[in-house]
């Protein structure tokens, strides 16, 4: 069966996600406004791409899409989510920021890398996957992780990978280094 995914498209790099799962046979539904949310069971997962978070977070509550996408993920849906998206999921962030949906129980550091190292690619071990080539783009940090959040992967001493339940959340953007393997991981995460 084709699983139907839900791709946050308000703002960022959704396009090239849509691109990376459709290659992988999964039918993508860009999520642009509270309707294209209905009904919510008919999705068998969610991409909340990267991007501006803050810019998310705030088109997410305007057009009220955080409760359901929130009680979506939180009862159970399968979700994939790069950079923003990440910030979004955190239940905590750094400097007290506003948390959007709070469904991931880590804590996050905006921006982590400072403004020199502001994008940067490094092939790096993600779960199983060796030699992933990652880009990192004003990327964030995981900085703090609850027990029972499973590390995927560390670069310089720092989380930037983890899997939580139905959650996979990465601090760097899997659908720029012309590598699947993540997608896929998150599909096979989709159809178990
Ligand atoms: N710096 C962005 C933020 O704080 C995230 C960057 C990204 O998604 N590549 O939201």
């Amino acid at each position: 069966m084709t699983p139907k995914i839900g791709v946050l498209a308000l703002q960022g790099a959704f396009i090239e996600h849509e691109r990376v799962l459709e290659s992988l046979g999964a039918r993508c539904v860009e999520l642009r406004k509270r309707a294209d949310l209905n009904p919510i069971d008919s999705f068998d997962g969610f991409v909340l791409p990267g991007g501006e978070s803050t810019v998310q977070r705030k088109l997410l509550r305007e057009l009220d899409m955080l409760e359901p996408l929130r009680d979506a993920i939180a009862q159970g849906a399968p979700v994939l989510a790069t950079c923003a998206g990440l910030i979004l999921l955190a239940r905590k962030l750094e400097r007290g920021e506003e948390v959007a949906l709070g469904t991931l129980p880590v804590a996050v550091e905006r921006n982590a890398y400072g403004r020199q190292l502001g994008s940067f690619q490094r092939r790096i071990k993600v779960g199983d996957c060796e030699d992933f080539n990652a880009t990192f783009i004003r990327a964030p940090q995981i900085v703090e992780v609850s027990l029972d959040v499973r590390t995927l992967a560390v670069v310089d001493g720092k989380i930037v990978a983890v899997e939580y339940r139905n959650q996979i959340a990465l601090a760097f953007h899997p659908e720029l280094g012309g590598d699947s393997r993540i997608h896929q991981f998150f599909l096979a995460r989709v159809a178990a």
